[in-house]
C-alpha cells in the first residue's frame, strides 16, 4: 500500500513547514523508502513565475520548465525526491482543470462544485504522483496556516484521502508554533486553538512538530499530548537550532519522528542511517576560517529571493571546510550612491545571481568591473553573467553604450539581446528559455575543470542571450566563451582570462546544490574564495568564529 503524510501549519506561517517535511522526508529516505514530495499553494496564481520575488522570494525551477515555490528548493536540497511540474500543486492550476473539463462537457451536464469536483481533482493529483511505481511515501506540504479560507478544499481532500484508503495510509503531521510569552514562559494555548481547528475539518492530527526557542520539557509535552489526543512520543520538540538547518534531521531522529511515521503507517524499513547529515554538521561545527562571500542583487531586501544561491554557498564552505558570511549589497544602491570599492573592500569573491528588469543593473556592471580589475574570485549566474558580458564590451572592447536590450532597446551595442533580434537565430524567438538543456564544455576552462566533464545539462530561466553578432569580436578581445549549447548556436557560459576564477553562467547551477553533494561550481567557487582569504593573511584567527550569530547561509533562519 502507498503511504502519504499530510504536512499543515497552524497559528501562523514562516515556521518551517518546508524545511520540516524536506527533513522528515531526508530521514525517511535514509532508511531506504522511496520518497516524492509535493506542494500544495493554496494561491489562484497558476504558478510562481509571474510573482515578483518580494512577493514570493525565489521561484524554483523545475527539469521541466515548471517555475514553482521555494520550497521545492528545500525538497531538492533535504531530498532525493524527483521533482517535476507534477510535484507543485496551486488552487489556479486546479481550478484551471477543472473549468477546462467543464468548458469540453466533461462533467455531463451536473452541477460542478467544490466538493466534490475540486477536491476530487486534488486527489487525483497527489494519487497519481503517489501510485509512481517507485515511490513508497508521498509527503504533502498544504502551504499557508489552518484557518485560511483558501486552504480549506485542500484540507477536505486530505480528510477524504484518510477516509477513502484508511487511516493507516495517510498520516496527520502538524507544525505549530509554542511561543514564548513574559520573560521565559513557553505557552501552549495557541497549539491546543490550532489543533481544535483541524479536528473541526475531521483531521486527528497524528503527530505534532512544536517550534519553539527551546526544547520542551516532558510535562509541557504530556500538557499537549492531553489536550490535543496526540500521543505523548508524537509530540516533538522542533526547537530552534543553533548552527544550521541541516542539523533538523538529526533533531527529528533524536526524538524517534521517523520510527513513530513508520510505526503508525505500518512500514517495514531499515534503521535510518544519518552520517552524511552529521558530517554535514560537524564540518560546520569544527570549521575555523570565514570566508566573506558579496552577493550583490538587485532583491537584496526580502531574505528568501537567492534562498537556491545562499544555500549553495554554504554547501561550498562545507565543501571546503570553512563559513561563509553572505554580505549582502543592494545592486541599485551602489548604483545610486557609488562607493563600489569601499563596498567590496574587505569580500573574498563576489556573486551577481539572476534577475529581471533594469533596476539595480549598472550597480553590477560595477560590480563587474571592480572584481575584474582587482583580481576577485567572481560568479556570475544567469543576469550575472550577462552582466560580465557588458562590462566587458564597454570597457575591454571600448563600447561604452554596450547593453542588453532587455535594459536599452536602442543601445548602439546590443551584446546580450533577445534571439529575435539577431540575424542568425531564430528558431527559440521570444520565449522564456526554462528547464533543463545540455551545453558543451570547453576545454581549458575553469567550467570543465570544475565539471570534469564535456556535457552537462543544466536549469535555465531566461530571454536573452549573448548576442552571436558579438561573439567574435567578445572572443578576440580574450573573452572565453566557455561553453555553448551542443549546436553551438548560444553562448551558456563566459569567463575573464586572467582573473584567478571568474565564471558566468547562462543557467542556475544552485538549482542542483545539496548540503551533502556540492554543485561543482559553487565548490569552486569558494575554494577560489578560501585562496584568496589565505593569501591575504587575514583569514584564520581575525575571522575565527565571526559567523556564529551573522547572516550565514545555511543558517538557522
Ligand atoms: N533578465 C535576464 C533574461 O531574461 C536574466 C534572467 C535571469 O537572471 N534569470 O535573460
Amino acid at each position: 500500500m502507498k503511504k502519504y503524510i499530510i504536512v499543515t501549519g497552524g497559528v501562523c506561517s514562516s515556521l518551517g513547514k518546508g524545511i520540516a517535511a524536506a527533513s522528515l522526508g531526508s530521514l525517511l529516505e535514509s532508511r531506504g523508502l522511496s520518497v516524492t514530495m509535493i506542494k500544495v499553494d493554496p494561491y489562484i496564481n497558476v504558478d510562481a513565475g509571474t510573482m515578483s520575488p518580494f512577493q514570493h522570494g525565489e521561484v524554483y525551477v523545475t527539469d521541466d520548465g515548471a517555475e514553482t515555490d521555494l520550497d521545492l528548493g528545500n525538497y531538492a536540497r533535504f531530498t532525493g525526491s524527483p521533482l517535476r511540474r507534477a510535484n507543485s500543486i496551486t488552487t489556479g492550476q486546479i481550478y484551471q482543470e477543472v473549468i477546462q473539463r467543464e468548458r469540453e462537457g466533461r462533467y455531463l451536464g451536473r452541477t460542478v462544485q467544490v466538493i466534490p469536483h475540486i477536491t476530487d481533482r486534488i486527489k487525483q493529483r497527489i494519487f497519481a504522483a503517489g501510485e509512481q511505481e517507485d515511490v513508497d511515501v508521498t509527503i504533502v506540504e498544504v502551504g499557508g496556516t489552518v484557518g485560511d479560507i483558501e486552504s480549506i478544499p485542500f484540507l477536505e481532500a486530505a480528510r477524504q484521502m484518510a477516509h477513502e484508503i484508511g487511516h493507516e495510509n495517510v498520516l496527520s503531521v502538524h507544525l505549530t508554533l509554542i511561543p514564548e510569552v513574559g520573560g521565559n514562559e513557553l505557552k501552549t494555548k495557541p497549539t491546543q486553538h490550532s489543533v481544535k481547528e483541524m479536528r473541526e475539518i475531521g483531521i486527528q492530527p497524528d503527530i505534532l512538530l512544536c517550534r519553539s526557542p527551546r526544547p520542551m520539557e516532558e510535562e509541557m509535552r504530556r500538557k499537549i499530548a492531553n489536550f490535543t489526543n496526540v500521543e505523548y512520543d508524537a509530540v516533538v520538540s522542533a526547537y530552534d537550532v543553533s548552527d544550521t538547518i541541516y542539523q533538523i534531521p538529526l533533531q527529528f531522529h533524536e526524538q524517534d519522528l521517523d520510527a513513530i511515521v513508520c510505526r503508525k503507517l505500518a512500514i517495514e524499513c531499515n534503521e535510518a542511517s544519518l552520517e552524511r547529515w552529521q558530517h554535514v554538521v560537524r564540518v560546520y561545527r569544527e570549521a575555523r576560517e570565514t570566508v566573506r562571500v558579496a552577493v550583490v542583487g538587485k532583491y537584496i531586501e526580502l531574505a528568501d529571493a537567492y534562498k537556491s544561491v545562499d544555500e549553495a554557498l554554504f554547501h561550498g564552505g562545507i565543501a571546503n571546510g570553512v563559513r561563509v558570511k553572505l554580505v549582502k549589497i543592494d545592486s541599485e544602491r551602489l548604483e545610486k550612491t557609488g562607493g563600489v570599492s569601499e563596498a567590496l573592500a574587505d569580500v573574498d569573491a563576489i556573486i551577481v545571481p539572476g534577475g529581471f528588469g533594469g533596476r539595480g543593473v549598472e550597480g553590477m556592471v560595477a560590480t563587474a568591473r571592480f572584481a575584474r580589475e582587482n583580481d576577485v574570485p567572481y560568479f556570475g549566474i544567469c543576469l550575472g553573467m550577462q552582466v560580465m558580458v557588458i562590462e566587458w564590451a564597454r570597457n575591454v572592447l571600448g563600447f561604452a553604450e554596450a547593453d542588453s536590450t532587455e535594459f536599452s532597446p536602442d543601445t548602439e551595442h546590443p551584446v546580450v539581446s533577445l534571439l529575435e533580434e539577431q540575424i542568425d537565430v531564430r528558431n527559440y524567438g521570444g520565449t522564456m528559455r526554462l528547464g533543463a538543456s545540455d551545453s558543451i564544455l570547453h576545454e581549458g576552462t575553469r567550467l570543465r575543470e570544475a565539471y570534469g566533464t564535456e556535457r552537462v545539462t543544466e536549469r535555465h530561466r531566461h530571454r536573452y542571450e549573448v548576442s552571436n553578432r558579438y561573439r567574435e569580436r567578445l572572443s578576440e578581445s580574450g573573452l572565453k566563451l566557455a561553453s555553448t549549447t551542443p549546436d553551438g548556436s548560444l553562448v551558456e557560459a563566459v569567463e575573464w582570462p586572467d582573473s584567478p576564477w571568474a565564471v558566468g553562467v547562462q543557467f542556475h547551477p544552485e538549482f542542483g546544490s545539496r548540503p551533502t553533494q556540492v554543485h561543482p561550481l559553487f565548490d569552486r567557487f569558494i575554494s577560489a574564495a578560501v585562496d584568496r582569504l589565505r593569501r591575504s593573511g587575514d583569514g584564520a584567527e581575525s575571522r575565527a568564529g565571526e559567523a556564529v550569530g551573522d547572516v550565514v547561509s545555511g543558517g538557522p533562519n
